[in-house]
């Protein structure tokens, strides 16, 4: 059976060519062709007879398929794929400057059950695999080509789609490997930032495995049983416990961490909320960015109003932590933090 061709970092396919017996320049002219020139199909040029061959028997590229692309009044682009097994993911592409951010997802629904969360109520299908990450990024960057030429360029990845990506930690450490490297997508160091609802185990391994990868922490609450209620699994991995890991900042890394701070109406946006979270974080290494509650079909949590989100972050800006207000891009078309469902999210007609 063959193997995808993105599933490889290049030091993973340089040991495929090495236990082939296969000339060692094929693997850097492999990435070059389809990382650098953005090329889809199997490579023909430079490489060696032998090497075309065994490409030819033992690997695959295919990619997921766009189904259905959203684009909202602000440039905000959201994709639905259809992976090889028909089952489907969405990302986001969310515009700044004239430049993207990209928003992956990591796995087909989400295990962690958050109760604000539309992904959550999927419930956990399966894992993505480093192919489906990569391909993910590859063909929206196509479709911005294709699209908008003039402004085509992906300089952040933010893993804030559907899943938990240190509950899927191999494949999105590979992932991260070829986004990072100089002959893959050449994303430069700290602009990935993993988004964690504190899955320890995963947190204790990017620890030590992913020096170049950043970390945002959904805290939504200082109170233990606010946020026990918010996301469940913080019953099993106390605040305390995540944020050791968290705040474990690399020597020589000027690195910050950032807090996402979910505000629900009349649940954790009250000015005591906001102080004890100044308290927790204050005199660290921390950006908070608030994040009005995205309502969807069937949520029945409400987003405070504009002036009550703005006196929060006062309360945060006077413990001179910076915050800012996430700005809410492409609700309209359900792109939005929280929003994305790939189940639910879409008409029978548009997802035929
Ligand atoms: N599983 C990861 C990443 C996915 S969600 C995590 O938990 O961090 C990315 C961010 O969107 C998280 O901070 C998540 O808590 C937030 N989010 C989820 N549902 C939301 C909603 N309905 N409104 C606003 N933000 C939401």
């Amino acid at each position: 059976m063959k193997t995808s061709f993105y599933q490889y970092p290049l030091s993973d396919l340089q040991e495929l060519f090495k236990a082939n017996e296969l000339p060692p320049s094929g693997p850097g002219l492999l990435f070059n062709w389809h990382y650098k020139k953005r090329q889809f199909a199997a490579c023909t040029v430079d490489l060696a007879k032998k090497s075309i061959e065994f490409v030819a028997t033992h690997l695959n590229f295919d990619l997921p398929q766009v189904d259905v692309v959203q684009e909202s009044q602000d440039k905000t682009v959201k994709f639905l794929m259809r992976l090889q097994d028909g089952l489907k993911v969405e990302t986001v592409l969310i515009p700044f400057n004239g430049k993207y951010t990209i928003c992956l997802s990591s796995q087909v629904g989400c295990a962690m059950k958050c109760s604000f969360c539309h992904t959550g109520l999927q419930g956990l299908n399966r894992n993505l695999t480093t192919d489906e990450i990569i391909g993910q990024f590859l063909m929206s960057q196509k479709w911005l080509t294709e699209h908008r030429p003039e402004d085509d360029r992906i300089l952040n990845i933010v893993f804030m789609g559907q899943g938990e990506p240190l509950h899927n930690f191999d494949a999105v450490k590979k992932a991260c490997e070829i986004f990072l490297s100089q002959h893959g997508l050449s994303i430069a160091d700290q602009k990935i930032t993993i988004s964690t609802a504190g899955y320890l185990p995963g947190l204790e391994r990017w620890k030590v495995e992913m020096p170049k990868v950043n970390i945002a922490l959904s805290l939504h609450s200082p109170v233990k049983e606010k946020r026990d209620q918010l996301i469940p699994i913080n019953k099993r991995y106390p605040l305390e416990d995540v944020l050791s890991y968290v705040q474990a900042i690399p020597e020589g890394k000027n690195r910050f961490v950032t807090y996402e701070y979910l505000l629900i109406e009349n649940f954790n946006d009250s000015m005591e909320d906001a102080h004890l979270t100044g308290q927790l974080l204050t005199g660290k290494k921390a950006y908070i960015s608030l994040i009005p509650f995205n309502p969807f079909p069937g949520s029945h949590y409400q987003r405070p109003d504009l002036k009550k989100v703005e006196q929060f972050k006062s309360i945060l800006d006077s413990y001179k932590i910076p915050t800012i207000i996430r700005a809410t891009k492409g609700d309209e078309i359900l792109a939005a933090c929280g929003q994305l469902n790939s189940k639910f999210s879409y008409s029978p007609k548009e997802s035929e």
